[in-house]
Parts: C-alpha cells; sequence; structure tokens
C-alpha cells in the first residue's frame, strides 16, 4: 500500500457542509486521495501573519510525508470566521474579500512551493429552509 495523497484540501470547519462536502470530495476524485485541513476561516489562515506557520506547517507535512501535489483552499460565504455575511456592505464586498484572501493565499503557497498545483474553491451557503443550499464556484 503507498502511503501517498495526490491532494490537499483545506475547508473551513462549518458543520454546515455535511454531507456536501463529501459530495464535493467524491466529484473532485478526493475522496481516499486527500489530507483535509478543517480549520475556521480556511484560507484566511495563511493570508493571516498570525496564522500563517500553522496552516503552512499542514501543507508542508502533507508534501512531504505524502508527496502531496495539488492543494485546493476554500473558502465560503456567511463564514463566522470573517463575521459572517452581516461584516459585509453586500454580496459583492463579501465575494471580493473572500476571493482576494483565495488568490493572496495562492500567491503564499506558489511562492513557497512553486511545484504545487493550487486550486481555489468558492463554496455559496444558501439558508433559505431548514437546511443549507451549497454550491460550490471554482475560482480562477
Ligand atoms: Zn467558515
Amino acid at each position: 500500500m503507498s502511503h501517498t495523497c495526490t491532494s490537499l484540501l483545506m475547508h473551513c470547519m462549518d458543520f454546515r457542509f455535511g454531507k456536501k462536502m463529501k459530495e464535493f470530495m467524491e466529484q473532485n476524485n478526493l475522496m481516499g486521495d486527500a489530507d483535509l485541513v478543517s480549520i475556521a476561516g480556511a484560507a484566511k489562515n495563511i493570508v493571516n501573519p498570525e496564522t500563517q506557520a500553522l496552516a503552512l506547517r499542514q501543507l508542508e507535512i502533507s508534501k512531504d510525508l505524502h508527496g502531496m501535489k495539488v492543494v485546493h483552499l476554500m473558502n465560503h460565504t456567511d463564514c463566522g470566521a470573517y463575521g459572517g455575511k452581516k461584516a459585509f456592505t453586500d454580496e459583492k464586498a463579501e465575494y471580493e474579500k473572500l476571493t482576494g484572501d483565495l488568490k493572496e493565499a495562492a500567491q503564499i503557497v506558489k511562492a513557497k512551493w512553486p511545484e504545487l498545483e493550487v486550486k481555489l474553491w468558492l463554496a455559496h451557503i444558501n439558508e433559505s429552509g431548514h437546511e443549507a443550499e451549497i454550491s460550490f464556484e471554482p475560482i480562477a
């Protein structure tokens, strides 16, 4: 049995993802082939100097120990670590902050490990009924 995996997925700890995160992983062939980092605010931890070392250390361990080659960074709307959607004046401002942090985090990762591929995702959480509706948008 090989002790390697292709990817690492860093996403928010938010419980609302539930089964949707499993579906996302299955759709992107990550199930059983990705190290998982579940941390409040996800990419925010790479951008924030106070938490950057811990966040990057997870990538380093995954890379050195498991030969990981692809990093998936996922932020999401209405994220408590960003103060929720109420912290923003409108949806556009929230979108720009969340995707801006993703892109900045990708640059930080690429500067440190140019050989890694970085894929960015924004999960949209809409709570209209009892269950949250979640969709995943790839960010270029
Ligand atoms: Zn969150």
